[in-house]
């Protein structure tokens, strides 16, 4: 019985770790363990060995380590490209390794050995496809077309010059300082993919995410079912109840099938935030928004709420002096001023203008079919040829 309230543990340790790694800066999460826990999986170990490499091995180890860190986190480097892959490739060869055996059988035909073949294939062709292909750089050549495909809509996007490249920024644009380049339609740097996410890989990389939600998911199912409860209705006569089956399965599932139980625990959190990843990304596509603008748009929105704010309060301000000038009025009455609005709450309600937004298909259609790739924003020398 130990060995299976090992297994347990080892299954609810592995879902916080994953949980607290991934999620623990989510809002839901403030103050509790779970953020803490993020806070140490991120920063406070890496802080520790830094100190423990600086008391053990001087300055020079101390280099060693922040130059292995800019090579890992601030330069193009391949390790979570093979980090993916190892995953992927383990999880997979685990699963063929324990559970093909058991298909065929009453729920699963031999078909879902070939599917889940298929499905990691097509992730894989995917993976390589946002990894490697261009996501849209802007250079001198290419610039004036990026500029007529993105117009800038003067808000969060005004005209001005790269600073690095010393070239105009067509608006959408971004410069990724680990690529060293600018992007049209920057989303993201992806340390997964190395590469950045832009104009001409979003929709590679939406596949590719959709893909990886699919493959969690097929592998999650092709451990799903082992004929447990059947075999233990019929051949041990247990009560065909939730509560009368409930602890004969699970101890008969830990005792015999413990690496399948890992591995679908593992599959299940996977399968649970790629599916929120894929979400988020598929809501800013039909939104024609990218993941750097929304944080442009965030700043901007509080910024001018700001103002609006200062812009009420300055008016309520000069109101209640013109008001106590005025020596003829009657003295004012404290529930007045109890129940009078407050100046912010006249302040002007902000409203995010998104000029790229131009309905569902429209901004789906960018997505598959880049602007800047299309005849009409190619340059006049390319049309004519
Ligand atoms: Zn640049
Ligand atoms: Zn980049």
């Amino acid at each position: 019985m130990e060995v299976q309230w090992a297994l347990v543990c080892h299954g609810l340790v592995t879902l916080l770790v994953l949980v607290s790694f991934f999620c623990g800066q989510w809002p839901i999460f403030q103050g509790t363990f779970v953020e803490k826990l993020h806070y140490f999986l991120t920063f406070g170990a890496y802080d520790y060995f830094l100190r423990f490499v600086g008391w053990v091995c001087g300055d020079r180890g101390t280099n060693v380590v922040l130059s292995v860190e800019y090579y890992c986190c601030y330069r193009p480097n391949p390790i979570l490209q093979v980090t993916y892959l190892a995953i992927l490739g383990a999880t997979f060869y685990f699963i063929v390794d324990s559970s093909f055996a058991y298909i065929p059988n009453y729920y699963l035909g031999e078909i879902h050995k070939y599917i889940s073949i298929l499905a990691v294939g097509v992730g894989l062709v995917l993976f390589v496809l946002t990894s490697f292909s261009d996501p849209g750089t802007v250079k001198a050549e290419n610039v004036s077309q990026y500029i007529s495909a993105y117009p800038y809509d003067n808000i969060i996007y005004l005209e001005k010059e790269c600073p690095t490249c010393k070239i105009p920024k067509p608006a959408r644009s971004k410069h990724c300082n680990i690529c060293d380049r600018c992007v049209a339609r920057f989303d993201h740097h992806c340390g997964w993919m190395n590469n950045c996410i832009g104009e001409r890989n979003t929709r590679h990389f939406l596949l590719c995410v959709y893909g990886a939600v699919a493959i969690s998911l097929i592998l999650a199912s092709r451990l799903k079912e082992m004929k447990v409860v059947h075999f233990l209705t019929a051949y041990y006569g247990v009560e065909n109840s939730f509560i009368g089956l409930a602890p004969h399965v699970s101890q008969w599932l830990l005792t015999f099938y413990n690496m399948q139980i890992l591995l679908m625990v593992f599959l299940g959190v996977v399968s649970l935030l790629m599916a929120a990843f894929f979400g988020y990304h598929t809501k800013l596509s039909l939104s024609n928004t990218t993941t750097n603008e929304t944080f442009k748009w965030q700043d901007y929105l509080s910024l001018q709420r700001k103002i609006n704010e200062a812009k009420a309060s300055t008016a309520a301000l000069k109101a209640s002096i013109s008001e106590l000038s005025a020596e003829s009025r009657p003295p004012p009455n404290k529930w007045r001023s109890f129940f009078r609005r407050s100046p912010l709450e006249d302040a002007e309600k902000v409203v995010k203008k998104n000029i790229y937004d131009k309905g569902i298909l429209h901004n789906l259609c960018e997505v598959v079919f880049p602007p800047s790739t299309r005849p009409s924003f190619l340059p006049a020398k390319t049309k004519s040829s």
